[in-house]
């Protein structure tokens, strides 16, 4: 499932060939996947707006539109967005199509159909208003990692308040926004923190490492366009990281760092990859980390 630097990507992308076009007219096929306002009067309300910019918040893509709307996309699992001229095939995956003034299109495919669309409105203020109007789309998200406002010392506020294992605690959105499970693997690999480590017995070295390293692998992540390991497609193709991804999907190859074979472990319900050499796991919390993934499991 795309995460921060797979979704970062796309509005990169899109920017360039959205911002200043206007949407004429909006059709769709599955309108399941219009969450707000009513199909109907999500394609009412968008004809005619034109693209300001395209942005990313969590694992979201942001577009604002003239008039004060938002457009909100969530690619979910098989979410793939292409600005196309209109005579370009269609397969029986594109679900949704944006016509732009000029006659280009932004098509979403969506093999899974998970994907959601919303067009909200922004406050005087900026904020992104929900469905409801009452409290802000994002309100339960947690900060962006990779915004610079975001630093050392509110991340070690963040775990410090928490209960909980690393790898379930970096995955939580409210938590931390846009971390998913090749990343959160990823980062804590580099960080030579235990997955099952709890985020509370961190000593104060392990904090920075872990902030620097998913900071690192996030930044590497965009420059390589994403990982293309199910079917995430950037508007102009396939990312590059998923050939430069150290733990994550590797079991029983050896760790580049030490070689030794990469374990997995099913953490909620998740794979989870790690070398047992690499990531230790302090003595003190094996019992409960075992525990925890036996209960897991069942
Ligand atoms: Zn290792």
């Amino acid at each position: 499932m795309p995460e921060l630097p797979e979704v970062e990507t796309i509005a990169r992308e899109l920017r360039p060939l959205l911002v200043g076009r206007t949407i004429a007219s909006f059709r769709t096929d599955w309108p399941r996947a219009i969450r707000y306002p009513s199909p109907d009067e999500f394609a009412a309300r968008i004809a005619g707006r034109e693209v300001l910019d395209v942005d990313r918040r969590a694992k979201w893509l942001v577009m604002s539109l003239s008039g004060e709307g938002v457009l909100a996309v969530q690619v979910k699992m098989t979410g793939q967005l292409f600005v196309v001229l209109p005579d370009a095939p269609v397969d029986k995956h594109v679900h949704h199509v944006f016509e732009l003034s000029d006659g280009l299109e932004l098509r979403i495919r969506d093999t899974r159909k998970f994907g959601r669309l919303g067009l909200y409105r922004r406050d005087e203020a900026g904020a992104i208003l929900g469905s409801d109007e009452a409290r802000e789309l994002f309100a339960e998200f947690g900060p962006e990692p990779l915004d610079p406002s975001f630093t050392l010392r509110d991340f070690r506020r963040l775990l410090r308040a928490r209960r909980g294992r690393l790898k379930t605690l970096l995955m939580n959105q409210e938590f931390l926004a846009g971390v998913g499970n090749i990343y959160a693997d990823e980062a804590l690999w580099r960080a030579r923190v235990h997955p099952l480590q709890s985020a509370a017995g961190l000593r104060p070295d392990q904090e920075r490492r872990l902030y620097d390293a998913l900071r690192e692998v996030l930044n590497e992540a965009i420059a390589r366009r994403g990982s293309s390991v199910d079917d995430y497609r950037a508007p102009s193709g396939r990312g590059e990281m998923q050939n430069f991804l150290n733990i994550y999907g590797r079991t029983g190859k050896p760790c580049p760092r030490c070689g030794r074979a990469t374990r997995r472990i099913v953490v909620n319900a998740r794979s989870t990859h790690f070398c047992s050499w690499c990531q230790r796991l302090p003595r003190g919390e094996r019992q409960a980390a075992v525990r925890a993934t036996l209960e897991a499991a069942r």
